[in-house]
């Protein structure tokens, strides 16, 4: 009598404490392919240019008798070499934001601030292409969060819309408050008139090293990597990123992020009343 009744209480309970152990171990499966994927896709994205310098400092080698030629093959290789370090850099950026929790050294950040360093970062490209950069203002605006990630995430964003622009175009970039359950959120969204992204790669975008044409990517100095990054600061700050788009006529990525409490005068409100 006693045996089954114990056995029948337990059994509910093991059951639930087997899919747990299940759901566990899958959780770690998916973690660890992940993992693995991502080394791979590392590698992957390192042997190109370390390729493409492997074969140039032969090619000036074989050329040492010809000037031009070898100086044409060191311009290249400055161009490999400025490549991998972007990479570089990028994975870096990429673990920092994966690793470290924003919220730790969180602060009032303008949206002023973030764009005009935003629209700094991109002003040599821009010019180049003859684009311009118009920006809406947004005084009094400020989001939680961590400055340098959101700087990274805002300048990713602006530096997409110039490289995937033709010349002679118009980025905007506008900052505004909206109303939401959870409290008021920080819009910044970020509308080219370029490429514009197919239906089917706009949710793949977001995917580490995913690029719709990774030709033209490689071309920019892209890595594939930005929008993930993108991506992660959103999340981490509990705010998100979604993006719109037309083929051909061009995209809008909106960032939207908690808003931090800071008064007219630009102090947090918090230490105000304390
Ligand atoms: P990348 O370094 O290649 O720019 P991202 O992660 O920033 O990597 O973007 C992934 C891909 O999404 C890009 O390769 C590009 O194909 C596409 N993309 C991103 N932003 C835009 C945009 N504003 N317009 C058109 N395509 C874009």
């Amino acid at each position: 009598g006693e045996g089954l009744a114990v056995s029948a209480r337990v059994a509910p309970l093991g059951s639930r404490l087997v899919l747990l152990l299940v759901e566990d171990l899958t959780d770690a499966r998916r973690i660890e392919a992940v993992r693995r994927d991502f080394v791979a896709n590392v590698s992957h994205e390192l042997k190109t240019p370390v390729g493409a310098l492997s074969l140039l400092s032969e090619a000036v080698m074989d050329a040492s008798d010809d000037p031009e030629a070898v100086e044409r093959f060191a311009g290249r290789m400055q161009i490999e070499a400025a490549r991998l370090t972007s990479l570089v850099q990028e994975i870096i950026d990429l673990s920092r934001v994966q690793d470290d929790n924003p919220l730790d050294d969180a602060e009032p950040v303008a949206v002023d601030d973030l764009v005009a360093e935003a629209v700094d970062r991109c002003r040599h490209p821009a010019n180049a292409k003859q684009i311009t950069m118009a920006t809406g203002g947004a005084p009094d605006l400020y989001i939680w969060g961590n400055r340098s990630q959101l700087a990274a995430a805002l300048g990713n964003l602006v530096e997409n819309a110039v490289n995937y622009s033709p010349a002679r175009t118009r980025v905007g970039i506008a900052g505004r408050r909206v109303a939401a359950p959870g409290g008021d959120l920080i819009e910044i969204s970020v509308t080219d008139q370029g490429t514009g992204i197919s239906e089917k790669d706009r949710d793949r975008i977001f995917e580490r090293f995913y690029r719709v044409d990774p030709a033209r990517s490689r071309a920019t100095g892209g890595t594939g990597l930005g929008l993930s990054i993108v991506k992660h600061v959103a999340a981490s700050h509990g705010g998100e990123v979604t993006v719109w788009s037309a083929e051909g006529q061009g995209s809008t990525f909106t960032l939207r992020l908690p808003e931090a409490a800071v008064s007219r005068d630009g102090r947090d409100r918090s230490t105000a009343v304390a």
